[in-house]
C-alpha cells in the first residue's frame, strides 16, 4: 500500500488484531513509513485499551463491528471486506469448513481484551498500594511526633524558657520547651518575616562551651512557627537565643540577636 488506508476502522481492526493477510501487511508496511498513520494507529490502540476498560465515551467507528463479524463469517484470508458480504444477505463461502474460526477468533479477541484489562487494573492497584503505603508512613511519622510532644510536655525534667524581643530587632515572642535528659526540644513562636536571604536560627547556650544550633527556620509572620529538635542529651542550658543568620544558618552565631531568654 503506497497510499494511506482509506477506511478509519482499519486502524481499529489492526489494533484489535483482527486484520489478516494482505490488509495486515499493507498497514504494517505503510505505518512504518508514514508518521501520520502511525499516530492514527497509536490512537486506535488507545481506543481499544479504553474499550477494554468499558469507557463509554471511547467507541470505535460503527463499521468496526460489522467488518469484524463479516471477517469472522468469511473465515478466509483476504475475504474480509464488507463489500463481499454487503447487507449480510449472501453467506460467505467456506463457512462450514471454517466453523471453528467463528468460535476461536472472538475468544482470542476477548482473551486479549481481558488480559489488557487485567494488566491495566493491576497497574492501577499497584499505584493505589504505593499511595496507601506513603499515606501510612506519613501517619506513623505524625503519630511519632505527637508522642514526642506528649512525652516532652509531661516529663518532669522539661523546662519552659520564654524568649523576649530585643530593642531595635524584629518583633516577636517565643518559648522553648527543653528536656536536658532526652535532648528533646520544641520551639514555638511568632516573629516578623525574615528577609529572603536570611534565616532565623535558634541556639542553646550551654553553661559551658559554645552555643549549639537548635534549628534554622523561616518565620511565616501570620501564624505560629513551631518545630521539634533532638539535641545530644545531657546538655545543661544557660539560655536560648534566636539570631538572624545568612540563609541556611551557620555553625556558630554571627548575626544580631533577635530573641533571648535565660534558662532560670
Ligand atoms: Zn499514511
Amino acid at each position: 500500500m503506497n497510499g494511506h488506508p482509506t477506511r478509519e476502522e482499519d486502524f481499529d481492526l489492526y489494533a484489535l488484531g483482527a486484520l489478516e493477510g494482505d490488509e495486515k501487511r499493507a498497514i504494517e508496511s505503510h505505518v512504518a513509513a508514514c508518521s501520520g498513520c502511525a499516530q492514527k494507529l497509536a490512537e486506535a490502540r488507545g481506543r481499544i485499551a479504553l474499550l477494554a476498560f468499558a469507557a463509554p465515551a471511547a467507541t470505535p467507528s460503527p463499521d468496526v463491528k460489522a467488518r469484524l463479524m463479516s471477517q469472522i463469517r468469511a473465515g478466509k484470508r483476504g475475504e474480509a471486506r464488507v463489500s463481499t458480504v454487503s447487507g449480510g444477505s449472501e453467506p460467505a463461502r467456506g463457512f462450514f469448513g471454517r466453523w471453528w474460526a467463528g468460535v476461536l477468533v472472538p475468544v482470542g479477541v476477548a482473551l486479549a481484551i481481558a488480559a489488557l484489562a487485567l494488566w491495566i487494573e493491576n497497574r492501577r492497584l499497584d499505584q493505589q498500594l504505593a499511595a496507601l503505603h506513603a499515606d501510612m508512613q506519613q501517619q506513623q511519622h505524625q503519630l511519632q511526633e505527637a508522642r514526642e510532644i506528649a512525652d516532652l510536655i509531661t516529663a518532669r525534667e522539661t523546662i519552659i524558657v520564654h524568649l523576649a524581643a530585643q530593642p531595635g530587632m524584629p518583633k516577636g515572642t517565643a518559648h522553648v520547651m527543653y528536656n536536658a535528659k532526652t535532648g528533646m526540644l520544641m520551639y514555638e513562636g511568632q516573629l516578623d518575616r525574615n528577609p529572603g536571604d536570611k534565616a532565623y536560627q535558634l541556639w542553646l547556650v550551654p553553661e559551658h562551651g559554645a552555643p549549639i544550633s537548635a534549628g534554622v527556620f523561616n518565620a511565616s509572620a501570620t501564624q505560629t512557627d513551631h518545630f521539634m529538635m533532638k539535641l545530644p542529651p545531657g546538655i545543661a542550658p544557660k539560655a536560648f537565643a534566636v539570631t538572624l543568620e545568612p540563609a541556611g544558618g551557620r555553625p556558630e552565631p554571627t548575626g544580631p540577636m533577635v530573641l533571648v531568654g535565660a534558662a532560670a
